[in-house]
């Protein structure tokens, strides 16, 4: 499997479309999944171009990780989380529907499920106000 550079988050990254952002460093960026499975859900993806786990390089997934383990601390302070629960999904039999490599990071309360993926689009102003707390807390 080759790398699509039209995929979304490769979009994205290249600021043909807009995200809600909410870390940036030379190798990764985070922002918001617009359609979150959990108050806080956020995508860490690498700059590099990579379609998952099976083709990106170790360097570049220690990267991500090291963004995600950054991410879930602050989103358990930002959205007083009781647990943090991180995905990451390769190919579409293991479940991935973005071709793009990323790591979710989902805040979770307790007793509280995941919604089923992508079946609920949030607004624009929820996604700001969440962007802007994620954003607090890791500048905190
Ligand atoms: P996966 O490939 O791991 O199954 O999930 C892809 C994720 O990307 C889903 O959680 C979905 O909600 C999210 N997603 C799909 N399109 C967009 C988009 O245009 N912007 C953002 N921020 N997230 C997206």
């Amino acid at each position: 499997m080759t790398y699509d550079t039209n995929n979304i988050f490769a979009k994205i990254l290249r600021g043909e479309i807009p995200c809600y952002k909410v870390y940036e460093d030379d190798h990764t960026l985070a922002f918001l999944d617009i359609m979150p499975r959990s108050p806080g859900h956020a995508l860490v993806i690498p700059k590099a171009p990579a379609r998952n786990i099976l083709d990106i390089s170790a360097d570049d997934f220690a990267h991500v990780a090291r963004t995600a383990h950054k991410i879930a601390g602050a989103a358990k302070r930002a959205f007083n989380a009781d647990g943090i629960t991180v995905q990451q999904f390769n190919e579409q039999a293991g479940g991935q529907a973005v071709f793009h490599l990323h790591m979710h990071v989902m805040p979770r309360s307790a007793g509280v499920a995941l919604l089923p993926p992508m079946s609920n689009k949030e607004s624009p102003k929820v996604l700001e106000d969440n962007a802007t707390r994620l954003i607090a807390a890791l500048s905190g």
